[in-house]
């Protein structure tokens, strides 16, 4: 994977579409993603945005955006005024097209430089996104952060199962990812489980127990109504569906989706369905 040191103009992005509803701006720290190459890669809805991917192979490249914590310095007054006008308040969604937390983040520290120039200016409301138990290595700065204002962990763990047929693995383990969530809530902060998109799920009873001892609420997304098509045509055309049917038929279709929510709610209080279900509601 190809690795380059770049620079940023403007790194807070103010949101339309999928994210519309959820935050007035979204924040990318890096651009293209290392688990490109793993198993969420494979239906990861980014790989089919050419602006991002400029002709690249997803999965073999990733900008560092050095600069991202003075250009959210240098951007975040008027932002924050433009969000409280147009939107009811100025909320930011780390990350929406790339993993916050990747392997290099050890290295160059991008996303923590953000996190710590958030302390300074932070906004009103901030959700963290994440595949990767990396996150937890931001333990310490989220909890600050989260006195100054709301921050909400998203940690995505999409099936129990550790790999699909013919797919590659999971770049951060179930174990991993499910250990990251139960120290995120410990630590007091708002944890929220997406199973998004959703796998097939190999012991729905035991997996939902699980997301219930590890976060506050759940919420679930099938790639249909999700990878940003009505019917998720973005998604046939990856191996994703078929590799679903083989170890669960019908899993590729909505209905799995209402399957597994009831299952849910028998665990868990909170259960989001769909882009909605994105925000803990309070
Ligand atoms: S971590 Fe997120 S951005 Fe990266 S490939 Fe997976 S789904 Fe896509």
């Amino acid at each position: 994977m190809k690795v380059e040191l770049t620079t940023v103009g403007k790194v807070l992005t103010r949101t339309s579409g999928y994210l519309d509803s959820l935050t007035s701006h979204s924040l990318n720290p890096y651009r293209g993603c290392p688990y490109g190459s793993s198993l969420c890669g494979v239906g990861c809805y980014v790989r089919h945005n050419p602006w991002v991917t400029r002709g690249r192979a997803w999965g073999s490249f990733l900008e560092v955006r050095q600069n991202a914590a003075e250009s959210y310095l240098a951007h975040v007054s008027k932002e924050r005024r433009w969000a409280r006008r147009h939107r009811s308040d100025f909320s930011i969604f780390l990350a929406s097209s790339t993993e916050p937390f990747p392997p290099q983040e050890s290295r160059y520290l991008v996303t923590r430089k953000v996190l710590e120039a958030m302390l300074n200016e932070p906004p009103d409301f901030l959700v963290v996104q994440t595949h990767s138990s990396n996150v937890v290595d931001q333990v310490d700065v989220l909890h600050r952060l989260n006195e100054r204002c709301r921050v909400q962990c998203n940690v995505s763990i999409e099936t129990d199962r550790n790999d699909l047929p013919e797919l590659p693995n999971h770049g951060s383990s179930v174990e991993k990812r499910f250990d990251a969530a139960r120290r995120l809530k410990d630590a007091g902060l708002p944890t929220l489980i997406t199973v998004a998109p959703l796998l097939p799920i190999a012991d729905p009873d035991s997996f939902f127990q699980r997301v219930a001892e590890s976060a506050h609420a759940v919420c679930l997304d099938h790639f249909i109504g999700g990878d940003g098509t009505p019917d998720g045509r973005r998604t046939r055309r990856t191996r994703l569906p078929e590799a679903m049917e083989l170890v669960e038929p019908s899993s590729s279709e909505l209905a799995y989706r209402g399957r597994m929510e009831r299952v849910a709610r028998r665990h868990l209080e909170r259960v989001g369905v769909g882009a909605e279900g994105f925000i803990i509601r309070c």
